[in-house]
């Protein structure tokens, strides 16, 4: 039993496998004498049932507020249309932007190809895509914003070296794309350069996304820590978990500076809910972060401890069940049975686990910037429009400002016209680039309303429109394919 004193959470039991897995987890915790007063709140499917669309009910937000802990087990999120993601809302209303999902192999008794594998992947975990900022244009092209910031992922990438750290990891790799998105994926690879100087005792690497997740998926052994944006460490952590035996055994902590929300990193598994089959053992390695990050380092401990012994003693839900490695098939019940049996036991052949009594969490500080001078070089208008891209250049030209000149028109990114290839396939959503007529032209806004009129009354009116600015003289835009 632990001597701290009682500890506040809430618990959300989510949907599908979710009640199944909660249940089994926290019937360990209690066993185990972790000392919790739990509040429980309903999100997901339940409360968008009753026409909440945010998921959530009302009272839910102040049972966090109060408690700051979340335990809450996978929710199903609509795909397509419907409702937005419970999970994304509750992480970006409580900017829980760390997500921690180590990835760790138990061989010989789990099966796997990658017996040496011991990583963590830091996800950035409130923007990238998941902005969740989608808009249908013309009737041909769908956007979603795709946003990277400055701050967001120097806060994510001084977490991941400060984790290394902390838990004496040797590097830290990332992951980009930064070939093609060269100023949004192109930033966090810069702030990670930077960052990674001052971090002299860590190896540090950055490897182009598609190469890197080949590699992740073929010898994991040599990655460390991973620090991903959203999407990148969504994906990964996922195609991670399963190649260490089961996406079922992962757990994962998402920290924010108040506020921390503690999960599997698997879904909802619809079709395996009701069935008592679901491994619980990645919500209990999340919970088992949440003692740590409770300050119930020996409970944890513990239960870490029993679970190990229990996967070694080869007793196995069906998703890591083998014949030869297995001694006992048993469903989510029998499973955490066996874990409770096993409580004060350590394995005899995995490496134990011993959590420090409490540990501070990891704080980061941002550093200061000094403000970049920024001045206006253009506008890009997005058109839509069907017909010849010649016939659309030479409208516009004939509707020019006249402190502005087309430089040119591109189609989902390729430059069309002046001079464009015939081949190149068109869709309707034309992106017409205006900047200064000749060097020494200072461009205002009201040049760029006086474009947008002009391009009105010439029936070519706009879809969106994007500043074209420098930022200390380096322009804040890229140029198109073939530009
Ligand atoms: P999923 O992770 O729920 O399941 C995919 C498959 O993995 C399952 O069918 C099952 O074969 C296996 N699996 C997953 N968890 C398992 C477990 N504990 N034990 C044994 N096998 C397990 O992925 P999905 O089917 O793409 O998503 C289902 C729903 O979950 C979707 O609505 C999705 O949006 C949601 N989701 C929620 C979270 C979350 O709440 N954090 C995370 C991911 C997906």
């Amino acid at each position: 039993m632990s001597i701290a004193s009682k500890k506040h959470i809430t618990v959300a039991e989510g949907d599908g496998i979710g009640p199944e897995i909660m249940e089994a987890t926290l019937r360990i915790l209690a066993t185990a004498g972790a000392d919790l007063d739990i509040e429980r709140i309903t999100i997901g499917a339940n409360v968008f049932d009753q026409g909440i669309s945010s998921g959530i009910e009302p009272g839910a937000w102040d049972s966090l507020r109060r408690t700051k802990v979340l335990l809450k087990a996978p929710i199903t999120t609509p795909q397509g249309g419907g409702f937005k993601s419970v999970n994304v809302t509750i992480r970006k209303t409580f900017g829980l932007y760390a997500n921690i999902r180590p990835c760790i192999s138990y061989a010989p008794y789990i099966p796997t190809q990658h017996p040496g594998m011991d990583l963590v992947i830091i996800r950035e975990n409130e923007e990238d895509l998941y902005g969740g900022i989608e808009h249908r244009q013309t009737q041909d092209v769908f956007q979603t914003l795709k946003l990277i910031t400055r701050p967001g992922s120097e806060r994510i990438i001084r977490y991941a070296f400060e984790y290394a750290r902390r838990y004496h990891r040797r590097k830290v790799t990332s992951f980009t794309k930064d070939n093609i998105m060269k100023l949004s994926d192109g930033t966090f690879h810069k702030i990670f350069n930077e960052v990674a100087e001052e971090y002299p005792d860590i190896e540090s690497e950055h490897w182009i996304i598609d190469i890197g997740t080949a590699k992740l998926a073929t010898a994991p052994e040599q990655f460390d820590v991973l620090v991903l944006p959203n999407l990148y460490g969504d994906i990964l952590s996922d195609v991670a978990a399963e190649i260490t035996g089961s996406v079922g055994l992962a757990g994962s902590a998402n920290i924010g500076e108040e506020i921390a929300m503690f999960e599997a990193i698997h879904g909802s598994a619809p079709p395996l809910a009701g069935k008592n089959v679901a491994n619980p053992s990645g919500l209990l390695m999340g919970a088992v972060l949440m003692l740590v990050h409770l300050g119930l380092g020996s409970t944890a401990t513990s239960i870490h401890n029993a679970w190990l012994r229990t996967i070694e003693d080869g007793i196995h839900t069906p998703d890591i069940y083998t014949e030869n490695r297995s001694t006992k098939q048993v469903g989510t019940d029998a499973f955490a049975d066996a874990v409770i049996e096993r409580l004060g036991e350590t394995p005899q052949k995995l490496p134990s686990t011993l959590y420090p009594d409490s540990e501070e969490p990891i704080t980061v500080k941002l550093h200061d910037r000094p403000i970049e001078v920024k001045t206006l070089e253009g506008i890009d208008i997005f058109v839509e429009f069907r017909g010849e891209v010649d016939d659309l250049g030479h409208q516009i030209e004939a509707h020019l400002n006249p402190n502005l000149t087309l430089v040119m028109i591109s189609n989902r990114g390729q430059k069309v016209y002046p001079n464009g290839a015939a081949e190149t396939f068109c869709v309707d959503h034309w992106r017409c680039r205006f900047q200064a007529r000749e060097p020494g032209i200072v461009l205002s806004t009201a040049d760029l309303i006086d474009q947008l009129a002009r391009l009105n009354a010439a029936g070519l009116p706009f879809i969106k429109t994007e500043g074209l600015f420098a930022f200390d003289d380096i322009p804040g835009y890229s140029l198109s394919q073939g530009q």
